[in-house]
């Protein structure tokens, strides 16, 4: 079976083969976006991550005809009432470095116990013959006051996950996969995606 990832990101298509192979998805050819040059960007104009993973799995599935995963992610800060949110990779419109700046500066008059946040991720699923299904995962945590570490992407390194006294970049690819919003996700939605 084939299966398409609504993303063009070539860092999540290598995170999704990789998790569905550690899923036992291993009779699963899994292709991004840039299999198909012809499909264009889709624009993101959901209220809710789960309407925006839905609208990217269903947008693929219908122009390619073939099974579709999509996810849609970002961190929920609690002191800035769940921003960035929906908007996390557009937060600051310049880029992670520029994210993360601009988190530390919205959260400087903020205590340490008021830091809370949570990544998730809403990962849909939609086959051509109709069948659809949604699964959420979240990680909590903390942010940092500073940025720590040079491994994943976004928020990772002022990220501070529960229980643990470091940041997310400074996990492993395993590591965080086994604790994170979107290796839950992934989990969850697996057994549906393999049958
Ligand atoms: P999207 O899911 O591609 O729309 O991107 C969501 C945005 O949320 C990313 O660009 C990051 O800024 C942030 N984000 C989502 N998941 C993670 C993660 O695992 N680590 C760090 N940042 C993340």
């Amino acid at each position: 079976m084939k299966l398409v990832l609504a993303t063009k990101n070539s860092g999540k298509v290598v995170e999704f083969r990789r998790l569905l192979e550690e899923l036992g998805a291993t009779n699963l050819e899994v292709v991004g976006l840039d299999a198909f040059p012809e499909i264009g960007d889709i624009e993101e104009t959901g209220t809710t991550f789960e309407e925006n993973s839905l609208l990217k799995a269903r947008t693929i599935s219908n122009l390619t005809g073939l099974p579709a995963l999509a996810d849609d992610s970002g961190i929920c800060v609690d002191a800035l009432g769940g921003a960035p949110g929906l908007y996390s990779a557009r937060y600051s419109g310049q880029g992670d470095a520029a994210n993360n700046a601009k988190l530390l500066h919205a959260l400087k008059d903020v205590s340490d116990a008021d830091r809370t946040a949570y990544f998730i991720c809403v990962a849909a699923f939609v086959r051509p013959d109709g069948f659809e299904h949604i699964e959420e995962g979240r990680f909590h945590g903390k942010i940092a006051h500073q940025v720590v570490g040079s491994g994943g992407f976004g928020y990772d390194p002022l990220f501070v996950p529960d229980g643990l006294n470091c940041t997310s970049a400074e996990l492993s690819a395993a590591e965080k996969d086994a604790i994170s919003h979107r290796g839950k996700a992934m989990r969850a939605i697996a057994p549906y995606i393999i049958g």
